[in-house]
């Protein structure tokens, strides 16, 4: 791990590249994973668009644990490491496949969430834009309780990006931008067999950057990664440690 702290320190344009095991460790499930939420083909629907339009109930019911787990949901070791090396100078910034907006909310900056987030919310009938914890505050910690809106009693919609929807552009391209120039770019809990999200880590190679992957388990890119190791929390602490001493 201290290869890569070195290569992190030595780069001048790091950038995070962070999939599910960076949540997983917060508690919240994994989609694909063994024990994953997509297992249940209940659930796998809660993503669909035309479902969430016809009966938005669903989705707020199946989303309760996964995205609004609330208080008991809170950034994680990883999370906070790249906010720390964010002030160390030493992240140019985050591009994630998470929906869950923890990044946002951790206060990394910019964060370019690939499938959406849940970072804000907008009105289905009148585009209006509510905040993360506003939408809690609507829901009022009713289980599977609709937020409507005030103005048009349209319902809010989270900005993940469901089945059936285009991928957000503006955080796509922003990522392909960003990883595009950067120096180094780290893979934190992929396993990056996502497309096309998986294809934005390796852009930093055209232009002789570097790639390191830390992930529990194979990915497709290992063989091109200067560096790889599995283990999230000795990355956590290590950058952690990093970031404290040269804050
Ligand atoms: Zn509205």
């Amino acid at each position: 791990m201290k290869k890569l702290i070195d290569m992190i320190a030595a780069a001048r344009k790091p950038v995070f590249f962070t999939g599910a095991g960076v949540s997983t460790l917060c508690g919240i499930p994994d989609f694909r994973g063994p024990s994953g939420v997509y297992r249940d083909p209940d659930a796998a629907r809660m993503f669909e668009i035309d479902l969430f339009d016809a009966d938005p109930s669903f989705f707020y019911r199946k989303a309760d644990a996964l995205v609004y787990g609330g208080d008991d949901v809170k950034p994680g070791p990883v999370h906070e490491a790249l906010v720390a090396l964010q002030r160390a100078g030493k992240c140019a910034g985050v591009v994630t496949q998470n929906i869950d907006g923890l990044h946002e909310r951790a206060g990394s900056s910019p964060v370019f969430a690939v499938h959406g987030s849940a970072a804000l919310h907008h009105c289905r009938r009148c585009g209006d834009e509510k905040t993360y914890d506003e939408i809690r505050a609507i829901r009022g910690g009713v289980p599977g309780a609709v937020p409507r809106c005030a103005r048009c009693g349209g319902v809010y919609k989270p900005d993940i990006t469901f089945f059936g929807e285009a991928l957000p552009e503006k955080a796509f391209s922003g990522a392909v931008a960003l990883a595009g120039s950067a120096d180094l770019v780290v893979v934190l809990g992929s396993s990056l067999v996502v497309h096309p999200a998986a294809a934005i880590p390796p852009l930093c190679l055209r232009s002789g950057g570097a790639l390191a992957i830390v992930n529990r388990g194979e990915t497709p890119l290992d063989g091109l990664a200067s560096f790889r190791a599995d283990d999230l929390e000795e990355f956590a602490a290590a950058a952690s440690a990093f970031a404290a001493a040269n804050g």
